[in-house]
């Protein structure tokens, strides 16, 4: 509630830039992110990741103030600047799954911040997004730890909401934010993997670079 508070009456400038404007943020500064798909397969026991830009400058501010500072409306507005980028990818026949938030964080902010990000691509493709992973514990950032303390730490931190659920021989589409380190994505693979899932492809709206 208080993030639609906040999305209502505070800012009437651009978050990014402060210049007037009667939005959160201005198409200059939308603008600026580059968008340009970056394949990699990086990510242990993932196929392919796709990212669409790099997590720096008017990006990480946006996301920053979606995720930690509770302006809400971002999330529809992220999702529609990179929609036709997103479109080009080919979701049919793919089971496409969020990759779970901390139930914590996901308190915290009273929404699923990863499903609304992808909700104008849902509403135009008409897709369904099926939340079958969870967290089983917290867990702590994963940045600042090596390879083998972040495997560690997530290792048996993501279950299935339920182990009948059969992915026997389906491809799916694991959906995140941003790709970081990939360890939980790895973790969100393996679960899928154990479910049946004969592939396993993963969607990240930005990529950081020096993890
Ligand atoms: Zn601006």
């Amino acid at each position: 509630m208080l993030h639609n508070i906040l999305d209502l009456f505070l800012p009437n400038v651009c978050l990014c830039c402060r210049d007037h404007f009667g939005g959160l943020v201005c198409s200059n500064c939308l603008g600026s992110i580059s968008i340009s798909k970056i394949s990699s397969s990086r990510v242990r026991g993932v196929d392919s990741v796709t990212s669409f830009t790099e997590y720096k400058g008017v990006m990480s501010q946006l996301i920053q103030y979606y995720k930690l500072q509770g302006f809400t409306s971002l999330g529809s507005t992220l999702g529609e600047y990179f929609l036709s980028s997103m479109m080009c990818l080919d979701w049919t026949s793919s089971v496409i799954i969020n990759v779970p938030s901390h139930s914590k964080r996901y308190k915290e902010r009273g929404f699923d911040h990863v499903t609304t990000l992808y909700d104008p691509l849902a509403k135009t493709l008409d897709l369904e997004f099926a939340s079958l992973l969870k967290r089983t514990r917290q867990t702590p950032a994963l940045v600042g730890l090596n390879k083998f303390e972040r495997i560690n730490v997530m290792k048996g931190s993501i279950s299935s909401i339920d182990p009948r659920i059969n992915l026997e021989g389906r491809n799916v589409i694991l959906c995140d934010d941003i790709l970081t380190t990939g360890t939980t994505l790895s973790e969100c693979a393996v679960t899928c993997r154990q479910l049946g899932a004969s592939s396993v492809h993963a969607v990240t709206f930005a990529e950081v670079y020096d993890v």
